[in-house]
């Protein structure tokens, strides 16, 4: 089922999203969001999209295999980040909450990150440059942040029909 996403302005985007309790992962309320959200993404053309998005305040963001490491899509439930570089670097992004702009923002080059997969089992990786990018997004989402709060150059496009 595609989802409807809420966009800017909305409190909803602004709230940090509740953790997930392991157990409570393979409940099928939250094995169906997880499928509605890969559904949504894909629909709306997104490279990823947080729960939070689709007025759901749980700590969970779909990423898009094509940009994942071993190119398989991906879900992180309650991640965690760890710079693993000093490196920082800056990068245009756009989000499905906030149709039609753009603007650079500056994201860790490369990041350690702890998760649960859809099993509720531990997942340790290391990611770089976009998909680390996209990681970075997705989970300032699902604490209430948004890349307008940190963006640089914020410029509107045409929407497209
Ligand atoms: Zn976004």
């Amino acid at each position: 089922m595609v989802l409807n996403i809420i966009t800017e302005p909305n409190p909803a985007l602004h709230k940090a999203a509740r953790f997930l309790a392991p157990e409570e992962v393979k409940s099928d309320e939250i094995q169906k969001l997880i499928s509605d959200l890969f559904e949504t993404m894909y629909e709306k053309e997104g490279v990823g999209l947080a729960a939070v998005q689709a007025g759901r305040p749980l700590h969970i963001c779909v990423i898009a295999g094509n940009y994942a490491k071993d190119k398989k899509d991906l879900v992180l439930i309650n991640p965690k980040i760890k710079p693993a570089s000093i490196f920082k670097e800056w990068g245009e992004e756009g989000c499905l909450s906030v149709p039609d702009v753009y603007g650079k923002v500056k994201r860790r080059k490369k990041i350690k990150v702890t998760a649960l997969d859809k099993t509720g089992q531990q997942i340790n990786f290391t990611a770089s440059d976009f998909f680390a990018r996209i990681i970075q997004h997705e989970t300032d989402h699902l604490n209430g942040i948004l890349f307008i709060e940190k963006a640089k150059g914020l410029h509107a496009v045409e929407p497209r029909l």
